[in-house]
């Protein structure tokens, strides 16, 4: 049986918003409305939506970049929301985060020696000897030329600085790695380059990784499960075949319709979804998605779905799942 790394439970993020004379808090954002996952060790768990969503700041409340609102993380069998700044520091060797920018993620006055060899002296990892071999060892590993250690992140291409963002996250030897929109800057050419390096590390390191994404062809082969979120909440989870073969939430049906089969005799009918995503500060009654659902029926304004599984290890959050579209 699989072990659980991590294992979120009800998470919430609200955002206040100010208004008026005296700046006083008028409402809340709710980024993200009650969310609980459980990831194994070893495993991939996509987290799909449309900007908006709260994917990115799930990603971000489960390593507490910023504090979540209220619920439980629960990591090797600890609630770390209960750890001090300082315990939390040092638990942050062991939970990385890969932005989607790397080069607004890299200090441009940095070398990638100086990048790479921060994470090490800050944690007291090592002597300066080490910590200059393992930089090479790892820009090796992670497909660029040691010999460029002295460069700085303006000589690198996009794809080479999504790659020293890995090994930087890869340089505490870390357990766990949210991969948050990795790919979504770069090239289509580039991406599945940083996806296979992704998949070589994971293997190599024994990492478990959270890989947000907007676009579901890209979490289609890495992830063992999908998570879809919308409007901050959970729409659907299920294995990766299980979501694309059988989609049961409608948005999901709709996120699938967009993505494109390699066979040009198979011809797919898009789903476009009518209207703007809904504030989250005012999000709709009922199901939060019934604004733009195509098949909601009244009750689908009055009553907030349960999270039910429908199959074995296939939940969804919707009156009528597989229904239409
Ligand atoms: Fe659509 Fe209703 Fe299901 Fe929501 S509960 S996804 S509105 S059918």
């Amino acid at each position: 049986m699989s072990n659980v790394l991590l294992d979120v439970q009800n998470i919430k993020k609200y955002f206040p918003v100010r208004g008026g004379f005296l700046k006083t808090v008028q409402g809340h954002v709710r980024a993200v409305d009650g969310v609980s996952l459980q990831v194994n060790e070893g495993e991939t768990l996509g987290i799909v939506g449309e900007s908006g969503c709260g994917k990115s700041t799930l990603g971000r409340s489960i390593l507490r970049l910023i504090e979540p609102t209220d619920g439980k993380i629960i990591f090797e069998g600890n609630d770390i929301r209960k750890y001090s700044h300082a315990q939390m520091r040092a638990m942050r060797k062991k939970m990385q985060i890969v932005f989607q920018d790397p080069y607004a993620s890299l200090n441009p006055r940095y070398s990638i020696m100086q990048t790479l060899t921060e994470p090490m002296y800050v944690h007291g990892l090592y002597n300066g000897k080490e910590r200059a071999e393992r930089v090479r060892a790892l820009m090796q590993k992670v497909g660029l030329d040691p010999s460029y250690a002295s460069r700085f992140p303006h000589e690198f291409s996009g794809g080479q600085r999504q790659r020293i963002g890995i090994a930087r996250a890869l340089v505490l030897n870390p357990k766990l790695m949210i991969l948050d929109e990795p790919v979504a800057a770069l090239d289509v050419s580039v991406q599945s380059q940083v996806i296979n390096l992704l998949e070589d590390v994971q293997k190599d390191f024994n990492l478990t990784y959270l890989f947000v994404a907007y676009d579901l062809s890209v979490v289609k082969h890495i992830s063992n499960r999908v998570l879809v979120m919308y409007l901050g909440k959970m729409a659907e989870l299920a294995t990766s075949d299980e979501l694309f073969f059988n989609p049961l939430h409608p948005y999901s049906k709709a996120l699938l319709s967009a993505v494109p089969v390699p066979n040009p005799e198979v011809r797919k009918e898009r789903v476009i979804l009518q209207g703007d995503i809904p504030s989250p500060a005012n999000p709709p009654s009922g199901c939060v998605f019934h604004t733009r659902c195509p098949i909601a029926k009244e009750q689908c304004k009055k009553e907030v779905p349960e999270w039910r599984e429908i199959q074995t290890g296939h939940f969804v959050a919707c009156h009528y799942p597989g229904e239409g579209v």
